[in-house]
């Protein structure tokens, strides 16, 4: 006999207290942690090698940040559905699980211009059929936010919190109404109905926080436009909605908020410390186009000043104040929350094919997370609180240097004009310096991004697994295995039991 018991002993020892006490349910050691707070940070366009990227551009290794290092880590196959001209929806993964027919790995790594490949049944996704996925657990087309292709909406995972007494936040450094903040929060058939999908959540859902972008009075921080262009309206749901926000602090039972000093101000509170937070936020930065990455230093904030002005810097509030604002918001409800957090440059300058500039956002990325792991483990913990850090799909085509030869030494790479030598991993580089990659597109792909997942009820991951990928497993440093963008609903809902 060894000096630990058999699981035998141990089962007749639980019996025999079993006797005496009641039977407290839930008690299983092995069972999962439910999640009351869930956390969800989507970098946009933020593929394996943008992440690799960025993380030696941060942190001089390949794989350096801690969310890339959470327990869980596994690909997300993004891809979106098509409707054929006669109406029909060839394969839904949810009416047919048993059918992968979304990504194909032997495919994809024929050459990096095949990561572009798809069956004829989906398509390469858009940041809202993935957003709609991500937060419905429903593939579906491209440019819709959270309706099925018959044209049916779908209950997201914002309506179902609320509907169990939760709190939830959407938070961008794009416009507010933009595709991914919309696909957390709203309904619409076009993503670029930005004026409905403001009104939705501004007027409509009762979101807690909202914060991003898309001020109709600013294009750059610094200067009041008087008389701004109609059009910039939009985002915030019109001139007349605009006039009322601003008009009456606590519209609608929101606080609006403009200014990088009151970003800073709530994200410095102290959570049940009594210090007046508001009951529903409401946080607009001052630019009608996209947050500017001021917080994308690494180790030398003058590049950051040099490059967008002193007074930019002290205007915009960076994606690390508006998460640590959101979560202390958010935090005052004790039932828990759902808050998701989109950094949505990296795929606009991924679209850019500009490595130094993508680099830059994934530090904003980065930070916040940072910021949002150190809050958790100061006012929540991993036994109640669930932290997801993902991507809505590739953009760029990202390979390392080499992957291609330049043919007509244009400086440019493409898999039609130029040749195919063999897939190259992201150069080792410094940390500070741009690691050398190859863009071979400027739109979206179909390769594999990363789910990363640490804290209550992540382990229930592994039992989405779709497929697994060898080589991607190889290529990146991870088992291979893969889930479907949709199943970060599915994991989300049940680590949190909100279904
Ligand atoms: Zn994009």
């Amino acid at each position: 006999m060894t000096m630990f018991k058999s699981t035998r002993t141990l089962l007749i020892a639980t019996l025999a207290v079993a006797a005496c006490f009641p039977i407290v349910a839930g008690a299983r050691a092995d069972e999962p942690k439910k999640a009351k707070n869930v956390i969800l940070f989507i970098g946009d366009g933020d593929g394996f090698n943008s992440e690799i990227m960025g993380s030696y551009y941060h942190t001089g290794k390949p794989w350096g940040e801690s969310y890339q290092n959470f327990p869980i880590v596994l690909g997300s196959a993004t891809f979106s559905l098509h409707k054929h001209s006669n109406g029909v929806t060839e394969w839904d993964p949810v009416k047919e699980p048993e059918k992968n027919m979304g990504y194909n790995p032997e495919e994809f790594w024929k050459n990096p211009g095949n990561a572009n490949w798809r069956p004829t049944n989906t398509e390469l996704t858009d940041s809202s059929a993935s957003a709609t996925a991500i937060n419905t657990g429903h593939k579906t087309l491209n440019g819709r936010l959270n309706f099925d292709p018959d044209g049916n909406p779908l209950e997201n995972f914002a309506q179902k919190n609320i509907k169990a007494g939760r709190s939830v936040g959407v938070i961008t450094d794009n416009q507010i109404s933009h595709a991914t903040p919309a696909g957390a929060s709203a309904h619409n058939m076009a993503r670029g109905n930005y004026e409905e999908i403001a009104k939705e959540q501004i007027n409509e859902v009762p979101l807690t926080v909202l914060m991003g972008g898309g001020h109709p009075e600013y294009s750059n921080g610094v200067k009041r436009d008087k008389n701004p262009d109609e059009l910039n309206y939009q985002y915030v749901g019109g001139r007349e909605l605009w006039e009322k926000i601003k008009a009456d602090d606590g519209y609608k039972g929101w606080k609006f908020i403009d200014q990088r000093s009151q970003f800073a101000e709530y994200a410095a509170a102290t959570p049940g410390s009594g210090k007046e937070l508001p009951k529903k936020l409401l946080g607009v930065a001052r630019t009608t186009g996209d947050l500017p990455p001021i917080d994308g230093d690494v180790d030398n904030p003058q590049m950051i000043v040099e490059k967008y002005s002193q007074e930019t810097v002290d205007a915009i509030p960076t994606l690390t104040e508006m998460t640590l604002a959101s979560l202390n918001v958010l935090s005052q409800n004790e039932n828990g929350f759902y808050l998701m957090v989109e950094e949505g440059n990296i795929d606009h300058q991924n679209h850019s094919n500009n490595a130094a500039n993508s680099v830059m956002e994934h530090v904003c990325l980065a930070k916040a997370v940072d910021a949002a792991i150190a809050w958790v483990e100061k006012y929540s913990s991993w036994d109640e609180t669930l932290m997801i850090v993902t991507a809505d799909h590739e953009t760029g085509q990202i390979w390392g240097d080499g992957t291609y030869v330049d043919e007509d030494n244009n400086g440019k790479y493409s898999s039609k004009k130029d040749t195919f030598e063999s897939f190259q991993k992201v150069p080792a580089t410094p940390k500070g310096e741009v690691p050398a990659v190859q863009y071979l597109s400027g739109g979206h792909t179909n390769a594999l991004v990363p789910f990363c997942a640490k804290g209550a009820g992540s382990e229930l991951a592994k039992e989405f697994i779709r497929g697994k990928d060898e080589k991607a497993g190889k290529f990146w440093n991870f088992s291979g295995e893969f889930i479907y963008n949709s199943d970060v609903f599915n994991v989300m809902s049940a680590a949190s039991g909100v279904k």
